[in-house]
């Protein structure tokens, strides 16, 4: 199937399961939306391994919030971790909170912290689902449910899911929800990097907030601007110590 277009986020997962048995990943930061997709792999395809990223600047309630799942769905996550060199070299080289200094640092720390790590995670596998919809923001807008395009091939079971659904799912099947919702947060990542939003604001605000001039994502899903990405590029190759 190239240009699969599924009816409902049950049927890829089903499909997902049986077209990639073994090499197939839940990656998830336990928003609402990996924990939809979580809740339904849950009954489905239990065989699906999570994964999360453990960027060493989560808030302390995201580690609760695995505590629960772990406890609640009785699974193992499996934590992924940047390499331990890379960030030490790159802390050292440019302080702990590089990221508020420009989008080119900023870029670099989601690099070393999350892109490197997450691609060495998934190197093993053919495809990987994530929780992200095409209401989340315009770069967001054209999302595909299936991108075939990605290594590895990238599944959006929720692409057309709206805010609503999402919620009205969770409520239905008592799905746990991050204790940060609760504080008017709509988007979690990384502690320095993320805040609550007013009820008005874009849910992607609380990212990057001192950031207007790039666009928001970290370099997951998105490729930043070609000049900051080039800057980037070389700042993560003195972090390595060699061509990035
Ligand atoms: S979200 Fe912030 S702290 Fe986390 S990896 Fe990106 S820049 Fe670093």
């Amino acid at each position: 199937m190239q240009e699969a277009e599924f009816q409902d986020a049950e049927e890829l997962i089903r499909w997902a399961a049986e077209r990639f048995p073994k090499r197939l990943a839940l990656v998830t930061s336990f928003q609402r939306e990996g924990m939809v997709i979580l809740d339904i792999a849950a009954r489905l395809a239990p065989q699906i391994p999570v994964f999360t990223l453990d960027t060493g600047r989560l808030p302390e309630a995201t580690y609760r919030m695995i505590e629960k799942v772990r406890e609640r769905y009785g699974i193992a996550v499996n934590m992924i971790f940047p390499d331990a060199g890379e960030t030490a070299r790159m802390t050292t080289a440019h302080g702990p909170n590089l990221f508020r200094a420009d989008s080119s640092s900023r870029l670099l720390c989601c690099q070393v912290r999350k892109v490197r790590p997450l691609a060495k995670a998934m190197a093993p596998f053919e495809a990987t689902l994530v929780g992200l919809r095409r209401e989340q923001g315009e770069t967001r807008a054209t999302l595909e449910q299936v991108n075939w395009r990605a290594t590895p091939v990238k599944l959006a079971p929720l692409a057309a899911w709206t805010a609503a659904e999402v919620s009205q799912y969770s409520e239905q099947h008592s799905v746990p929800e991050h204790p940060l919702y609760a504080e008017g947060y709509r988007s979690i990542g990384c502690d320095p990097c993320t805040r609550a939003v007013q009820r008005k604001e874009d849910e992607r605000a609380g990212r990057w907030w001192w950031e207007s001039d790039t666009a928001k994502e970290c370099g997951l899903h998105f490729t930043a601007d070609g000049r900051a990405q080039r800057r980037v590029d070389v700042l993560l190759e003195e972090v390595l110590g060699h061509s990035a």
